[in-house]
This record gives C-alpha cells, structure tokens and sequence, in this order.
C-alpha cells in the first residue's frame, strides 16, 4: 500500500466511525421500536458491493445489539438492579441489621439444622460475640439425592425457636415457590441457592414477597446472568436483594469452587444491591477461609458468611468445610 492510499483509506475509516458516532446516538432511541429482523434483511436484500451479504448481515446485527443490549439496558431502559438506575447504595433492613450500610454484617451457622441443641449450641457462641443472625439449612438442595436432605419443616421450627430463644435473626434456604408462603412465619431472610439462581418461578415468587431475599450466584453463572436472576427478584416488587458470591466452577481442583473475588467491585459498580462473600462453599477449606474473608471485605463485600458447627466430624452435611466454635473463635477474633 502507498502512502497516498494509506491516507485515503485512513480518511474513510474516520468518516466511518463519524458515521458510526451519528448512528449510535440516533439508535439508542429509535432502535427498539424497529423490526430488527426486517429492517436488516431489506437493508441486506438491497445491498450488492463487494463484502458478502452475510458480512453486511452480521455487521448490522452487531450494531443492534452494541445499542440495544448494552448490560443493564433493557429495552431501552435500565435494570432495576443497576446503579444507573438507582445510584444510593441499597440498605436490606434484618431486623436492627443494616446489610450493605456503614458495617459489614457477617453470617454464621451451621450448613444445615440438625437438632434444636446443635443449633442452639452455635446460636450461644454468636450471642457471645454480640452477633444479630444465624444461618442453617432446613430443606438441603443436595447433589446426591441419597445424602441428608434438611428437616424440612421441623427445621423451619428449629429455627424459629432459635430465633425467640437468643434474639437471632434467621435465614435459611427455599427451594420451590410453595416455600414463601410455608416458610415466611418462621425465617426472616429467605435464601436462594447457587444450584436455584435460575429457577425463575421461585425467583417470581420471591419478588412477590417482601422478605429479604440472599441470592446466592448459580455454580457456572455469569455476573450478567447472576444480575438478570435478581431483576426477576426486583421486577416482581420486592426490592429487598442481597447478592452472594459463593465461588465458581473452574478446571482448580484445590478448593472447592474458585472465588471470584472481582465479582465483589464489578456488582458493587453495576448494581447498588448489597454484595456478600461465602467464604465457605467457594473454598470448602477452613485453612484459607480467614484470608479469603478479609481479601472479600477489603475488595468491599457488605459481609461474608461461613459454616460453623459444634462438631464439624459429625456434621451431616458439609462435614470438612465447617468450623468447629474453637476454630470459629480464632477466625472471627482474627477478622473483626
Ligand atoms: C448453603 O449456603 O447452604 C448452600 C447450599 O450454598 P450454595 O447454594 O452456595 O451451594
Ligand atoms: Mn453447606
């Protein structure tokens, strides 16, 4: 190429992008209300230079989307969970505990609800360190159909004395629609789980209730899939969403999932939802879970929650990852 033809064609891409400048500020507005699929064909059917019609087809079906599906733009307005559409740092009000307000809340508890003692047992160490919630699964989404399953109800229960009997605030996993309703006497935060972060009918019907809703990131999702779940969450009218990294599935093998830590910065920056690291199920290793902590609340997690049980051997769930109330005691003294 000569110097003069390098020039020429460095003029038209300049025009071009000119041009592609024009396009985008017109399209942002009109796009949405267009056939899209018509539009492009007759713009396709119409054209006969040099670059092939397929070319000239994915190139305007680039452009439609570069304007049109921009993350956190729908439809040609924004998500509700996204902070262009609400810029304040959204507070989910426990009860007297502010999640994503000036302190982190952090959460603690057993992986799962196995007997009025066991959880009392753990609801006493937190009582002790002036902690205002506890975790405990009652109904257990578990991989292996022939592994404990949760108490169901009777943990429901469980934890709603646990709730009287030491001042807690208490959440716990649902897993079908029919949960809210059953489940909305005894808990105070409803928790969606990692293998749930995609169920849309209990995401529906948990919009439809007022209680604070921790969603928990799906096992393989993106951050735009993760945010998508909790719009369903706030469309519904439920504006009460904490979101909760839990780690992801990668090809490592020496912890359990991979802790995104860059999820904590990049949702607190798209979303204004309270962000939570489990330091827990994203490591299943209690040897690192204290560094894993601090690096989610310096990244600027709203908190972090971890299992702890009176004696992990025993634990019907979850049994190596746990931390049994002595190891509990060093982690919690070394992280506040
Ligand atoms: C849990 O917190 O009890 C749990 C099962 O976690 P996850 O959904 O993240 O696997
Ligand atoms: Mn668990």
């Amino acid at each position: 190429m000569t110097d003069n033809h390098r020039d020429e064609l460095k003029e038209i891409d300049e025009k071009l992008l000119e041009l592609l400048e024009l396009r985008a500020q017109k399209a942002g507005r009109v796009e949405t209300k267009i056939d899209e699929q018509n539009y492009i064909l007759n713009i396709v059917s119409n054209y006969s230079g040099m670059y092939s019609k397929d070319f000239v087809l994915k190139l305007f079906k680039a452009l439609f989307r570069e304007t049109t599906e921009t993350p956190g733009h729908e439809e040609g307005r924004e998500m509700l969970v996204s902070r262009k559409q609400k810029k304040s740092d959204t507070i989910v009000n426990v009860g007297s505990l502010e999640i994503g307000g000036s302190e982190p809340v952090n959460i603690f508890g057993p992986c799962a609800v196995e007997s009025y003692e066991q959880a009392a047992e753990v609801a006493s160490n937190l009582n002790g360190k002036g902690l205002g919630i506890i975790r405990g699964g009652a109904f257990k989404p578990r991989t292996s159909p022939y592994d404990f399953q949760g108490l169901g109800v009777e943990g429901l229960k469980i934890l709603s004395q646990i709730r009287e009997g030491y001042n807690l605030a208490v959440i716990s996993e649902i897993t079908t629609p029919g949960h809210v309703e059953l489940a909305e006497p005894y808990l105070d935060v409803f928790q969606i789980g990692a293998r749930n972060m995609q169920n849309f009918e209990l995401l529906k019907a948990a919009g439809k209730s007022r209680k604070p809703i921790l969603l928990k990131r799906g096992l393989s999702a993106t951050l735009e899939e993760f945010l998508y779940a909790a719009e369903y969450i706030l469309a519904e009218g439920n504006p009460n969403v904490v979101l909760c990294e839990r780690g992801i599935r990668t090809y490592e093998k020496s912890t359990r999932n991979t802790l995104d830590i860059s999820a904590v910065p990049l949702l607190k920056q798209a979303s204004h939802l309270p962000v939570m690291v489990d330091v827990t199920h994203s490591t299943g290793r209690k040897e690192i879970m204290l560094e894993c902590a601090r690096a989610a609340l310096a990244a600027g997690a709203d908190g972090i929650m971890a299992e702890v049980h009176p004696e992990p051997v025993m634990a019907l769930s979850d049994s190596g990852q746990q931390m049994s109330l002595d190891e509990f005691d060093k982690f919690y003294t070394n992280l506040v």
